[in-house]
């Protein structure tokens, strides 16, 4: 895809989100009167990496458009300071809030959810792409209905930033040749995004994180350790075995033993399109 040539296509409104890279506008293309998401991502950030950044735009815009859980990327173009994406417009906010305003999903809602997900997951990998940064905060709902599409949103650049970030700690740092192996192992690998999904879906059915600690260096342990209960009891109480045994499953620590996406789905829990369990009312 080539960028645009005319970047003042596009009018800039009031400001989506922000997030590790970039800042998120409400953009209306001015020929169409049609509203986009601009991503706009300070050059800054990426320098020596474009090519990279471009590579990654280009596989974004092959697969975007191919899965309905998926934003599609329509446009980008780029000035001297910054490069801007152009996405569907997501008007129903972030699951995050969704979960903090109901402070826990039933279980028949949450499963379904978290298969929508997993579908648009698989999709993604099949595609050969890993999102990396899988949290309530990148999925999007459609519109501000109740019963709106979910959709994954920023994925594919977070893997060239990361590298960034990690040859920027080289520059720093000088020479390299001391550094240890596990400074530069930095984990690519389509596990990530399962075990993520863990840790949303036990979000989904608790309210709060399994790994979440007072400092991030406890928090980190927890992680490594697999260092999670079920606790307390009273957020568990009407949450199924088979729930449970879920999240367990996508939070094994050894990735290579984590079920892939397609195995995920094949789980009780998501299989049967008909929730065997009975919400309580
Ligand atoms: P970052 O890479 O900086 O985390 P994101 O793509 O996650 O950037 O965008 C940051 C925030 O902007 C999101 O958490 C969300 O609130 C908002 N946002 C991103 N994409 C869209 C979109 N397509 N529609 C509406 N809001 C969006
Ligand atoms: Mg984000």
């Amino acid at each position: 895809m080539a960028p645009s040539t005319v970047p003042c296509q596009y009018r800039t409104g009031r400001t989506l989100g922000s997030g590790t890279y970039a800042i998120v506008k409400e953009a209306i293309h001015i020929k169409t009167g049609k509203y986009y998401a601009c991503k706009v991502i300070n050059k800054k950030l990426m320098e020596g990496r474009e090519h990279m950044v471009r590579n990654e735009i280009a596989v974004l815009k092959r697969i975007s458009s191919g899965h309905a859980n998926v934003v599609t990327l329509h446009d980008y173009f780029e000035t001297t300071h910054n490069l801007y994406l152009c996405f569907d417009l997501c008007t129903g906010g972030e699951l995050f809030d969704r979960i903090c305003a109901k402070g826990n999903y039933y279980e028949a809602d949450a499963a379904g959810l978290i298969r929508t997900i997993f579908k648009a997951v698989k999709y993604i990998h099949d595609a050969g792409i890993v999102h990396r940064d899988l949290k309530p905060e990148n999925l999007l709902f459609r519109s501000p209905a109740e019963d709106a599409d979910i959709m994954i949103a920023d994925f594919g650049l977070s893997r060239v930033m990361e590298e960034e970030k990690l040859s920027l700690l080289t520059e720093i740092c000088g020479t390299p040749g001391y550094m240890a192996p596990e400074i530069f192992k930095k984990s690519h690998g389509k596990p990530v995004d399962v075990w993520a999904m863990g840790v949303i879906t036990y979000f989904l059915l608790a309210g709060y994180t399994p790994f979440d600690r007072d400092s991030q260096q406890a928090e980190m342990e927890a992680i490594i350790a697999g260092d999670y209960k079920f606790e307390p009891e009273e957020y568990w109480a009407n949450v199924s075995e088979t729930a449970r045994d879920f999240v367990t499953m996508c939070l094994t620590i050894d990735p290579k033993s984590r079920p892939t996406a397609a195995e995920a789905l094949q789980h009780k829990w998501l299989a049967d399109e008909q929730p065997h369990f009975v919400p309580i009312e």
